[in-house]
């Protein structure tokens, strides 16, 4: 057992226990190596060499982003998507794509013929900043409604907040989209990075924004691009969402590795990120990055891909002038795309497209030198895009991720640990201490937003 790959040995940062995981099934065996000589209960899962022996797993598209247009009205300064048009000037607008009804509608509608029998749906406006085409908002709420059952499908919005006028709340609140808008921190943080085209910052409008959609009842979440600006107070800009924002769940992402800048060195914000967790949690709030990690840990349901969606590749998404990709910031620069909605392409032209199966094969059991590794079964391999932007190709780890993933599953060892009563491992039997299901649940918040726990796969 001690020389397969797949087994782990983690030491405690303040006793002499040791933890020993199993990457690919994910159990946990707390012991003291004084006290335990012989087999721990390890012993009939992969432990040699050999490769992983995975079931084939087809592409299986239940996700859309619709990019409703390019503009913006802020000029963010880590924005990708400026940066994958090109578009260092502001001033650009006039080159804007707004996408239009017939895209609109074909792309609703493909998707629908995509999504397989009993799976649930979910569909993501996006930009550029959706709220600048409202009627696109309109007309696309409104072909959801009569092309997907209401449990079919759920909506989500990403907005920078600041163009939420009465009429988009009130389409919201009729369409229960759940909005997600971008906020760094309080206003001195955020402003540094989030600013219109004449450099003042965009806190204020975001706020007004984002209470005018609290004010209607609807459930709102926070998306946070954690960077220099903000990693020294993660953990305080967690506990002001929470208390003085009334935040649902918050989302908190990396910064793309172009354009580069947030950047800040992975081993300085990887703490932050855990002690933002621990803050998170605390407050029963979610975030869903670290989530998605940590919740495959808990269950022992290993999570394959970054991306949004499951096991087999799940998302496309359709630019404002009807390209198919499978990720906008690749498709703006004209890779992973897969045709025009407007050629009319069929769902088998999709499912069965090479840039699909590309993707599709790309998941940390399926990479070079992610076998030996102890997070190969929560890390989803991180995001294939920077993967690409750091070496040329989808199909190598994303090294940041890497070591976030690691970080967090040593964190999460040892918080599971705590739990544990390990008073049990004496020279009598047991000698060795196995986390129940309910211990290792205690590395998340009590409840999970409805659209993780629930329905949605
Ligand atoms: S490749 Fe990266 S940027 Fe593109 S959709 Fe996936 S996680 Fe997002
Ligand atoms: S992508 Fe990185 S973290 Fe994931 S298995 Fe590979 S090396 Fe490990």
């Amino acid at each position: 057992m001690s020389n397969s790959q797949y087994i782990h040995t983690f030491t405690s940062p303040d006793t002499q226990d040791v933890a020993l995981y199993h990457s690919l099934s994910m159990d946990i065996v707390y012991y003291n190596p004084v006290l335990v000589h012989y087999t721990l209960p390890m012993g009939n899962l992969p432990d040699n060499n050999s490769p992983i022996i995975q079931p084939d797993i087809q592409p299986e598209i239940s996700v859309m982003y619709l990019l409703l247009t390019d503009n913006c009205n802020l000029r963010c300064k880590y924005c990708t998507v400026q940066y994958n048009l090109g578009d260092t000037d502001i001033k650009a607008a006039p080159l804007a794509k707004i996408m239009n009804t017939a895209t609109i509608k074909k792309s609703i509608q493909l998707f629908r013929k995509l999504v397989p029998s009993g799976k649930k749906a979910s569909i993501t406006f996006f930009g550029g900043e959706p709220t600048l085409n409202p009627d696109g908002l309109q007309t696309a709420l409104t072909e959801i409604s009569q092309v997907f059952a209401q449990d079919e499908i759920q909506v989500f919005m990403v907005s920078n907040g600041t163009a939420i006028t009465g009429k988009i709340a009130d389409m919201l609140v009729q369409y229960q989209v759940f909005p997600i808008i971008s906020i760094d921190g309080w206003q001195e943080i955020h402003d540094q990075m989030r600013i219109y085209g004449n450099n003042t910052g965009s806190y204020q409008d975001a706020i007004d924004g984002y209470n005018r959609l609290k004010d209607t009842g609807l459930s709102v979440g926070i998306s946070t691009l954690v960077g220099k600006h903000n990693c020294e107070y993660l953990p305080e800009i967690v506990s002001f969402f929470t208390n003085e924002l009334g935040a649902f769940n918050l989302g908190m992402s990396l910064p793309h590795v172009k354009p580069e800048a947030a950047d800040i060195p992975i081993e300085i914000l990887t703490p932050k990120l855990i002690a933002s967790w621990e803050t998170a949690r605390d407050n029963n709030l979610y975030i869903m990055q670290i989530g998605k990690r940590l919740k495959a840990l808990a269950e022992q349901k290993p999570v394959l891909r970054s991306c949004p969606g499951s096991s087999g590749w799940s998302m496309i998404r359709i630019l404002p002038d009807g390209t198919i990709t499978l990720c906008e910031n690749m498709g703006l620069r004209n890779k992973a795309v897969l045709g025009n909605i407007n050629n009319h392409p069929s769902p088998e032209d999709i499912i069965n497209h090479s840039e699909t199966m590309d993707w599709n094969n790309r998941y940390p059991y399926n990479i070079n030198g992610c076998l030996a590794c102890s997070a190969i079964s929560i890390c989803g391999g991180g995001c294939p895009y920077d993967a690409f932007l750091k070496t040329g190709s989808i199909h190598n780890p994303e090294q940041r991720s890497c070591y976030l993933s690691k970080h967090l599953l040593e964190w999460a060892i040892w918080d599971i640990y705590k739990r544990v009563d390990m008073s049990q491992v004496t020279e009598g039997l047991p000698r060795f201490a196995v986390p129940t299901r309910e211990q290792r649940r205690g590395i998340l918040p009590r409840e999970l937003p409805y659209f993780v726990s629930g329905g949605m796969k």
